[in-house]
């Protein structure tokens, strides 16, 4: 897969913090990169970095065609976690002004803002003042502004935090009709989300990758089978810890949710039956049950915490 950017040795300290500690990886083209790490892994840090707004102590960042000492910044458009929007401009002057500092003439940098605009469903208030928006609309004006000069490389800083469902959905759609024509890295703390929409994992802890990988091969390499019992209260999740556990397969509870793990198909399919014949035997406190696989958040979590 062709690299749109490599990414050598790259290292931030603050005084004696060590925010990136050697982080070394690559961007392939039309693909779409979750970055993901625990509070304080150095997300941020290395987004700053790669968007030109922060110097590394050290390493290297090399884009495909681009000399090393050329600015990188017209590649890329970057939405910062916390956009900087003037609440008294309206949605269309702002996204037009972010066009004209990317060196669009005016009349360029109009045309753009409006169709943007209406891409990404802020047509009818585009007139209006940012300062009225919703939190939803104000990412989704952060979006037309990241996107304004067409960048090769989408950065995203958390875009969906702080976001109500509604709006999640929304900038959730919006990024995955974008995936199909751009390079996206992004940063999550919403494991769904990074399922729902990355091709590529990057996964970080204490400033230093522990896993980088596409997807489908964790997937193929640590999914498991499992089936879930979801329990009405935790009165009798002990209970069922006991019983899932005597089916085979690793049990495990978190919360009103029971789960067991198995190495094959075969295990989860018996273990399945025998589950089910136990919540028809006692269904007051069961109220479903679930056959599925371990997600990413399984993985994310062995990731970070072992
Ligand atoms: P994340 O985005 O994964 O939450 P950050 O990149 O924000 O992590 O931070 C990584 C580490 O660097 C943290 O320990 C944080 O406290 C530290 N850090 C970030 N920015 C600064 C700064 N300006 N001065 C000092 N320490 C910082």
């Amino acid at each position: 897969m062709a690299a749109l950017a490599e990414i050598r040795g790259l290292r931030k300290t603050y005084g004696d913090v060590t925010a990136v500690n050697d982080v070394s990886f690559a961007i392939a083209q039309g693909r779409c990169t979750v970055l993901l790490g625990p509070n304080g892994a150095g997300k941020s840090t290395i987004l700053n970095i790669l968007a030109g707004l922060l110097r590394p102590t050290a390493g290297a960042i090399a884009f495909s065609g681009l000399p090393p000492e050329a600015d990188r910044r017209p590649l890329i458009g970057y939405l910062p976690q916390q956009v900087a929007l003037f609440g008294w401009m309206t949605g269309l002057e702002y996204v037009r002004m972010a066009g004209e500092l990317t060196g669009l003439g005016r009349a360029a940098a109009r045309e753009r803002a409006a169709e943007l605009l209406s891409i990404l469903g802020l047509d009818k208030a585009k007139d209006r003042r940012i300062g009225g928006y919703s939190g939803g609309m104000k990412q989704r004006l952060g979006l037309c502004q990241a996107l304004v000069n067409r960048p090769p490389l989408l950065i995203l800083d958390e875009p969906v935090s702080g976001l109500d469902p509604g709006g999640r959905r929304d900038v959730l759609d919006l990024l995955r009709g974008l995936k199909d024509e751009s390079t996206i890295l992004f940063s999550t703390h919403i494991l769904p989300d990074a399922e729902e929409l990355s091709d590529d994992v990057l996964i970080i802890r204490a400033g230093a990758i522990v896993v980088d990988d596409s997807l489908a091969t964790l997937r193929a390499r640590h999914e498991q089978p499992l089936v879930e019992v979801e329990l009405g209260d935790e009165a009798t999740a002990a209970a069922w810890l006991e019983r899932l556990s005597a089916i085979g397969g690793f049990a495990e509870r978190r919360g009103s949710v029971v789960r067991c793990r198995f190495d094959s198909a075969e295990a989860m399919r018996d273990g399945a039956a025998a589950a089910y014949r136990l919540a028809a035997a006692e269904p007051g406190p069961v109220r479903r049950v679930h056959l599925g696989h371990t997600t990413l958040e399984d993985l994310f979590l062995r990731a970070v915490e072992s």
